[in-house]
């Protein structure tokens, strides 16, 4: 075995072999790029070198580089992880030649699979069943049509040397043919630097089943069953799960030899991933195979107990493969999802920003999360912008299910959009929740069929959400008030009270939220241990405790609720029930004191830094009247009514303290 390694990779994949390694006492060198200098995966090796700019060209996808430190520090071995130089034949050959063994299959095995065309051609001698099509050398146009003619419509263009989905265009007719096959053909140029493509019949609703494969150097190769990885968005996958939901004994049987004699035709030796589309009968036709370890191999460690990456070391340190085929089983079900930093509602946009707050699940016998990202941590532009992979197991399907929901339901991330709600309604719908009773729910085209319940339009904040946004705004605002009255000469000044305000019963506070394209008012009350919220469903009793990280136990109304709210300026994204729910608080409104006889009071204390109305002014409600900034931010004082602005009792400059009256008011009659 390997005293020490080099992981090629960034990420939590780079953090995950890392583990592996830390496990078997093997050192661990990380590279990295300048965006990356303060990564997770940095501080997860023993040490770390810094290999160029942020963008990959320049440090993760820079062989002779990553060679030369390798060298340098000693590493026996270089793990390349997954993307990046992970199925790159030439720098495996480079590792190679400068000593280093790659922790993959060999370049041969590599190459051969490279070309899903050559790859195709070679699976056909081997006898693995392909999916109709034509996959030539030949790339004349007129001929190229004439076998999408002889396979039938609709087909689908692929680029040979494709990957992630690119170049791939359905033809449903053959008048849509030609402009198709330019636009593939042209992608294909763009994105692998080679134009030419293959045909094949376009299966509908098809799912995606592929098969693990490990083979040692010893001519041993056996398969660790299959993972179901039908839940895709454009060609991509969201979800993964293993078993195949309705799988027989058989036909696993028969998949799992065509993908062993896949990996035996290659000369294939390591970790490999034979991906097969399977038709609404459960025919099966080889897709492509993938030369590495695939994101989504925690699921197949989930139900045989192992650790995948530990077998890479093994089998790439010459040791031959640590079980038989015999000797592997299948316990439970596993399920992964992709959290990722995206915008669903804006067609999954990629988002970017620095994560505010981490709270994932807890890791259990149940609950596996692997990451590569901490709070405070940025997720950049330059690279693939996941966050988590959240993997569950349970006995069997339904129970990982519910794991799964539970999970997901425990995140909390605030800073960057996230995709944890959509998850959340995947996995809760019934066309993927009742796919192992109904495997005809299951295909490519799940998301796209159910798309709008999926993505649902955004609702509104329920009561529980703006109560819990209320109640934190109110104990901040009181916090600040103690914090306020211990540093003031006079602690014990009535200015200073803080249950139930000053001396009167009736103060109250009004707070206006931009809840998406709605701005919700809620009135809170003072009463004694408490607060009388009006709230969208009504007056209610309410208070709220506080707890440790941020978290709030709700009352309302003698119902309990747990919640968290985080505060990001005026940005408050509140946590309860299992939902996220973003709020922006608006601006606040002047406390209207009855009983003082028409004056607004400061709902805060502060430094006055602008005046926007003149005495005499008339207002409508919602109207800004003051700025005053507190706590470095800058908070607009509105009218919280329509009327007169009788007379202004402070310029700017001056300092006003929390319940202090800053305006004569006659409301509008
Ligand atoms: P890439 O390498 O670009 O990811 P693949 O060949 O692996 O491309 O295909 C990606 C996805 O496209 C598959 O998982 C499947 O959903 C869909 N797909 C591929 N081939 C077909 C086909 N012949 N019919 C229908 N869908 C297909």
């Amino acid at each position: 075995m390997f005293d020490k390694i080099l992981i090629a990779n960034r990420g939590e994949i780079a953090v995950r072999v890392a583990r592996t390694c830390r496990r078997l006492g093997i050192r661990t060198v990380a590279v990295y790029s300048d965006a990356d200098a303060g990564a997770m995966h940095v501080a997860a090796c023993d040490e770390a070198h810094r290999i160029g700019p942020a963008p990959a060209r320049e440090s993760y996808l820079n062989a002779a580089r990553i060679v030369e430190v390798a060298q340098t520090s000693g590493a026996q071995a270089v793990h390349p992880g997954y993307g990046f130089l992970s199925e790159n034949a030439g720098f495996a050959e480079a590792c190679a030649k400068a000593g280093l063994v790659f922790i993959g299959p060999p370049a041969e095995a590599i190459r051969a699979m490279g070309s899903k065309s050559a790859a195709k051609r070679l699976m056909e001698e081997a006898g693995v069943p392909l999916v109709p099509g034509y996959h030539g050398e030949n790339q004349d146009s007129a001929l190229l049509r004439q076998e999408a003619e002889r396979i039938g419509y609709p087909v689908l263009i692929k680029a040979s040397a494709g990957g992630g989905g690119k170049g791939m265009k359905v033809v449903e007719t053959r008048d849509q043919f030609d402009v198709a096959l330019a636009s593939a053909q042209r992608e294909a140029a763009a994105a692998f630097g080679d134009a030419r493509v293959l045909i094949e019949k376009y299966l509908t609703r098809p799912r995606h089943i592929e098969m693990q494969i490990f083979a040692d150097a010893h001519g041993n190769a056996v398969h660790l069953f299959e993972r179901d990885c039908s839940v895709q968005r454009r060609h991509q996958k969201v979800l993964e799960e293993a078993p195949a939901p309705g799988m027989t004994a058989a036909r696993r049987r028969q998949m799992g030899s065509a993908a062993v004699a896949a990996a035996r035709a290659v000369g294939y030796a390591n970790a490999g991933t034979v991906e097969f589309i399977a038709d609404e009968r459960g025919e099966f036709y080889f897709m492509e195979m993938n030369t590495r370890l695939q994101v989504e191999h925690p699921v197949t460690e989930m139900i045989t107990g192992l650790d995948l990456v530990e077998w890479q070391l093994r089998v790439a340190a010459g040791e031959s493969l640590p079980l038989a085929q015999e000797q592997l089983s299948i316990n439970g079900h596993a399920i992964e999802a992709r959290v990722y930093a995206e915008e669903p509602a804006r067609d999954f946009l990629p988002a970017a920003g620095t994560i505010r707050r981490l709270r994932q699940p807890q890791a259990s016998a149940h609950v596996r999360v692997d990451t590569g990202v901490r709070e405070g941590d940025d997720i950049g532009v330059h690279y693939d912008p996941m966050i988590a992979k959240l993997i569950v197991w349970d006995i069997d399907r339904t129970a990982a299910l519910r794991r799964m929901r539970g999970a997901l339901a425990d995140y909390q991330i605030v800073g960057p959009g996230t995709n944890v709600q959509f998850l959340l309604a995947l996995v809760s719908h019934r066309a993927f929740a009742l796919a192992h009773r109904e495997p005809g729910l299951l295909d490519t085209g799940l998301i796209g069929r159910y798309h709008s319940e999926l993505l649902p339009e955004t609702k509104p904040a329920t009561d529980v959400i703006l109560a819990l946004a209320v109640l934190s705004e109110l104990s901040r605002i009181d916090a600040q008030a103690c914090a306020e009255a211990l540093a003031s000469g006079d602690p014990w000044s009535p200015w200073h009270a803080r249950d139930g305000w000053r001396m009167n019963e009736d103060n109250h506070h009004v707070f206006a939220f931009d809840d998406g394209d709605r701005v919700v008012e809620v009135t809170a009350h003072y009463r004694r241990g408490g607060f009388l919220l009006d709230l969208p469903g009504g007056s209610t009793q309410a208070r709220a405790q506080a707890e440790t990280d941020g978290r709030l136990v709700l009352d309302l109304g003698g119902r309990r609720i747990h919640g968290t709210v985080v505060r990001q300026g005026d940005q408050l994204t509140v946590f309860a029930d299992g939902v996220s729910h973003r709020l922006a608080l608006r601006v606040f409104d002047a406390i209207e004191d009855e009983q003082a006889g028409g004056t607004l009071a400061a709902p805060m204390p502060g430094n006055v830094v602008q005046v926007l109305v003149q005495a005499g002014a008339q207002v409508e409600k919602g109207q800004p009247l003051m700025i005053i900034e507190a706590m470095k931010m800058e908070h607009t004082i509105c009218a919280p009514a329509a009327g007169t602005v009788k007379e202004v009792l402070f310029v700017p400059g001056d300092q006003v303290r929390d319940g202090e009256q800053l305006f004569q008011f006659e409301r509008e009659s």
